[in-house]
C-alpha cells in the first residue's frame, strides 16, 4: 500500500499528505455542553459552601459522578471516531509517518506564544482541550496495533518547523503560516495551500525511526473519570 504522512491540526483532527483530511464534529451536542458547564459550575459552587475539613459531601459526590458520565459520553465518541478513523488509515496505508511529539507540546500549541497566538484557543479549552490532549497518543497507539496487523508499519519522525517549512522549496519562515493558509514567501516559489496539510507533507518527507505496535490499549482505558477531588 501506499505511504503517507499524517499531522494533527488544530482546526482539523487529522491532516494527510495526500491532501485529505479526516474530520468530526462536536463530541457532544450543545444541549450536552451546557448540561455540562452547569454540572461544572455546580461542583465549584459546593465545594466552596463546604465546611472546612470536611470530606467530600455526598452532594457533591453525586455532581462529580455527573459530571464524570457527561465526560465519559464525549469520550466514548471519540474513541469510536478514532477507532473507525484509524482502521480506514490502516487499510489504506502500509507506511503511516507521523510526527513525534508529546502531548504538553501540542496543548502549549494550541495556547500559542505572544508572537504566535494559537488557533482556535476557545476551541480548544476545558473538555475539549483534556481530550484533544490524549487524542493523538491514542490515534498513535491505534495505527501502531492496526498496521501492524495488516503488515504496515508507523514510522515516527523528529519534525522541527514542520508547520513552518515550505514543503515544495524548504524555505523556512514562520511568516509563511497564518492560520489554517500556507503561503510560501520565497518568490520563486510561492506554494499556497492548507498549513496542516504542508505540514503532513514534511512529515511524509522526513527520515523517521519504525516503531512496533504497542499492541496494548491500556493506557486508552486508564482515562480518568472523576475529577480531582479538592483538597
Ligand atoms: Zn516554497
Amino acid at each position: 500500500g501506499p505511504q503517507v504522512g499524517i499531522d494533527q491540526g488544530i482546526t482539523v483532527a487529522l491532516a494527510l499528505s495526500d491532501a485529505t483530511m479526516r474530520e468530526h464534529g462536536p463530541w457532544l451536542t450543545s444541549g450536552q455542553r451546557e448540561h455540562l458547564r452547569r454540572l461544572e459550575k455546580k461542583s465549584a459552587r459546593q465545594r466552596r459552601t463546604r465546611p472546612p475539613g470536611r470530606l467530600t459531601s455526598k452532594r457533591l459526590a453525586r455532581t462529580y459522578n455527573q459530571i464524570a458520565k457527561a465526560r465519559a459520553t464525549a469520550k466514548r465518541r471519540a474513541v469510536d471516531w478514532q477507532h473507525q478513523t484509524t482502521t480506514e488509515l490502516a487499510d489504506t496505508f502500509s507506511v503511516i509517518k507521523v510526527e513525534d511529539l508529546k502531548i504538553k507540546n501540542m496543548v502549549r500549541s494550541a495556547r500559542g506564544t505572544i508572537e504566535n497566538p494559537g488557533r482556535n484557543v476557545a476551541h480548544k479549552a476545558g473538555l475539549n482541550r483534556s481530550i484533544a490532549g490524549e487524542a493523538w497518543d491514542r490515534t498513535v497507539t491505534l495505527l501502531e496495533y492496526k498496521t501492524r496487523d495488516r503488515g504496515g508499519q508507523v514510522v515516527k519522525v523528529p519534525a522541527p518547523g514542520t508547520s513552518q517549512t515550505c514543503h515544495q522549496c524548504g524555505h523556512r519562515d514562520a511568516a509563511n503560516r497564518d492560520k489554517t493558509r500556507f503561503a510560501c514567501l520565497n518568490p520563486d516559489c510561492g506554494w499556497v495551500g492548507h498549513a496542516d496539510t504542508n505540514a503532513a507533507i514534511n512529515i511524509n518527507n522526513a527520515d523517521g525511526t519504525p516503531v512496533s505496535g504497542r499492541g496494548d490499549l491500556g493506557a486508552t482505558r486508564s482515562a480518568k473519570r472523576q475529577p480531582p477531588r479538592a483538597a
